[in-house]
């Protein structure tokens, strides 16, 4: 867990958040329950804008906005140095009803439609991200038809492919993300898309994966790209102005993972921006303006989600399952790809953790679990308990699953909290029934 002060077990041996204990929290408002540290959120939007700054100079952070989307979070973004990407209608339609300024919106995705498109030249999207033929052919008919000028970068696929503690150097051409550069579609997408006249294009993306802790896959794409960057300007006698490293920080779950202080992430910029500019001095090559993406760095270790055990039911030699009130509804990690996550007690939870349990959902799907065989104190029904690291891809992913209702968000800062999601209601799950 990264050291902070505001997430911690304090001195009545509860777990608290931003100087509110989490019992409380789910008391007053209810659980299942997401709730959010903005002072985490914050500090890390400022930790990766002031190490590009000092390392590396012209650039800008993106807040990768997949990981977790709202209102407020585009509001809190907004008071930061940072831009957002989005990847579809539904989160530029969300970040433009708080006026996110649409000059710093960057906007991917491999199949935008032409409705989703015509929204982006509407709202004056500063970047679109293309990643087809036919999407240069739309936007290039759609700007001709208005009299503008649109611009894009477009996404490459570097071969290098990584997650967790691995990554793989791949010809890789089967992504459905990008065109290749080793079987040369990348450099006639950019011939292609370079002879569009109402596309400004600055440069090119990449985004190699996600949860990535090992540091040289990020160094072996700023090779790929750069050596690309210098056969483009040797062939098609274009420099770019832009360079998009996409995101996929790592961060911390459970134990093993590594990330304990803000400084460690500051390290991943730190690497990026030193390879980038020795790759670019040895090449030759113009100064990029280096943008980086990262989603779940920003909110993931911001978010907890709080539960109510309903039941406590013991195989006897085999396992004690904990059943919670909320499950893969809204958060559906585990079932997706066994994701591990740690699980604190909110009252007493400076105990000794030595009861075996398996945290079971309330979805009609053995596989609904959210984490398994970890340690805890003893539970009994009715208590509070605490699954930590869920502020990405948890509520961004919810459903409404045996039309269960997705749970209130709530942010906490110096010991205020606000609700910024209400949390659904059965009206609102048949609203759209006829
Ligand atoms: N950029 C792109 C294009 C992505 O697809 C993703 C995640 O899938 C991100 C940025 C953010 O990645 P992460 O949340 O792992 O930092």
């Amino acid at each position: 867990m990264n050291e902070r002060d505001t997430l911690k077990i304090n001195t009545n041996g509860n777990l608290e958040i931003c100087g509110i204990e989490t019992k409380d929290l789910a008391k007053r408002f209810g659980t299942p329950l997401y709730v959010f540290d903005k002072t985490f959120i914050n500090k890390m939007c400022e930790v990766y804008s002031k190490t590009l700054k000092e390392e590396y100079g012209e650039g800008r952070i993106l807040y990768a906005s997949k990981a977790f989307s709202c209102k407020e979070i585009y509001r809190i973004i907004n008071n930061t140095d940072l831009g957002i990407d989005v990847v579809s209608g539904g989160e530029l339609y969300t970040a433009r009803s708080v006026d996110f300024p649409a000059d710093k919106i960057y906007f991917h995705g491999n199949n935008k439609t032409e409705s989703e498109i015509e929204l982006a030249l509407r709202e004056k999207v500063g970047t679109i991200v293309i990643d087809s033929y036919s999407e240069a052919d739309t936007l290039q008919n759609l700007c001709e038809n208005k009299g503008i000028n649109q611009n894009v970068l477009i996404r490459i696929n570097p071969g290098v492919e990584a997650h967790t503690h691995h990554f793989i150097q791949t010809a890789n051409v089967d992504s459905k993300f990008g065109f290749s550069i080793s079987n040369g579609e990348a450099l006639k997408i950019v011939e292609y898309v370079s002879k569009k006249k109402n596309l400004n294009l600055l440069g090119l993306h990449c985004h190699i994966g996600s949860q990535i802790f090992e540091k040289k896959s990020f160094v072996l794409a700023i090779e790929k790209m750069t050596d690309f960057y210098k056969e483009i300007k040797n062939t098609l006698n274009i420099e770019f102005e832009v360079l998009n490293l996409g995101g996929g920080f790592g961060i911390w779950y459970s134990q093993g993972d590594s990330m304990q202080k803000y400084e460690d992430y500051a390290d991943y910029v730190r690497v990026i921006c030193k390879s980038l500019t020795k790759a670019i001095t040895e090449k030759g090559l113009k100064k990029p303006f280096l943008i980086l993406e990262p989603g779940r760095s920003i909110v993931g270790e911001a978010g907890i989600t709080l539960y109510k055990v309903g039941a406590v039911k013991e195989i006897p030699n085999i396992k004690t399952y904990l059943a919670i009130d909320g499950g893969m509804f809204e958060n559906p990690r585990f079932a997706l790809y066994q994701a591990k996550y740690t699980v604190i007690p909110c009252e007493n939870a400076n105990l000794s953790y030595t009861e075996k349990y398996s945290v079971s959902g309330k979805c009609c799907e053995s596989g609904d679990i959210i984490c398994e065989d970890i340690y805890l104190p003893k539970i009994k029904k009715d208590d509070y308990i605490a699954v930590l690291s869920t502020g990405a891809y948890n509520y961004s992913m919810a459903s409404n699953y045996n039309r269960n209702t997705v749970p209130a968000v709530v942010m906490v800062e110096n010991g205020d909290a606000k609700v910024i999601v209400k949390a659904q209601s059965y009206e609102d799950i048949v609203k759209n029934d006829i």
